[in-house]
């Protein structure tokens, strides 16, 4: 299915009067599909894979900013280190590291986000609430070793379900976390980004506070 164009600026002007960015998540969406977003000024888009992102990058204007957002491998972030722009997943102080070391070589600064558990699925990855302290704590204590990179905030997605109590209960969640590290501001940790929201939840999650969406199916139709 082609992205639907008229859906898109309902969903930005919808954005816009909240100052809240839109990523387009565009997995296993064709290099024209993505295009056709292009066309109409759209430029930040996430993707899940390393291949996939690696092979519609060299495919597509360079202008574009490429969110990863699905989970990343420390082996893999070598092949996305030269042009992603903000890795949304990071659960790991291994993974930190390695973007940081991997960012150094090339000569650039990689945004982050670090991924929080709220979801009741166990398949979701994710730091908990003292896990999350350990790393910003880290961060604060040794930040030579995050030169290049940028901590600007966290990423969540809510339980799939219908019941809107549990999902605006997570997102608040979230929030609250957020907010209790705002106000941290050194060379490698400073937020300003809240990701969180999908398709099928978004506006409970601007509702609660996110700056950030990732809208897929919305845009380019259910995935098969
Ligand atoms: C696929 C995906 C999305 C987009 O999901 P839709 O329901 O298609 O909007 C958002 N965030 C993450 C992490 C994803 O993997």
């Amino acid at each position: 299915m082609p992205a639907d164009i008229a859906k898109y600026y309902e969903i930005l002007e919808e954005l816009s009067s909240k100052n809240v960015d839109l990523v387009a998540v565009s997995k296993v969406r064709t290099v024209e599909d993505i295009l056709a977003l292009y066309n109409e000024g759209q430029r930040d888009f996430g993707e899940n894979y390393v291949q996939e992102l690696d092979e519609k990058q060299q495919l597509l204007p360079h202008d574009i900013r490429w969110h990863f957002i699905g989970h990343l491998q420390t082996n893999k972030v070598k092949y996305i280190a030269p042009y992603a722009y903000l890795v949304h997943g990071v659960d790991t102080l291994k993974l930190l590291k390695e973007i940081s070391k991997q960012a150094a070589k090339n000569k650039r600064s990689i945004k982050c986000l670090l991924q929080i558990h709220v979801a009741q699925e166990q398949s979701k990855f994710g730091l908990n609430e003292e896990e999350l302290d350990e790393i910003i704590d880290e961060l604060k204590s040794n930040p030579l070793n995050f030169k290049n990179i940028l901590v600007c905030g966290l990423m969540g997605m809510a339980t799939n379900t219908g019941d809107t109590d549990q999902v605006r209960k997570e997102f608040r969640y979230l929030k609250h976390l957020y907010d209790q590290y705002k106000h941290i501001d050194t060379q490698c940790c400073h937020f300003s980004v809240l990701s969180m929201g999908m398709s099928d939840d978004y506006r409970l999650a601007v509702e609660e506070g996110s700056t950030m969406v990732r809208i897929g199916s919305l845009l380019f139709g259910r995935r098969i």
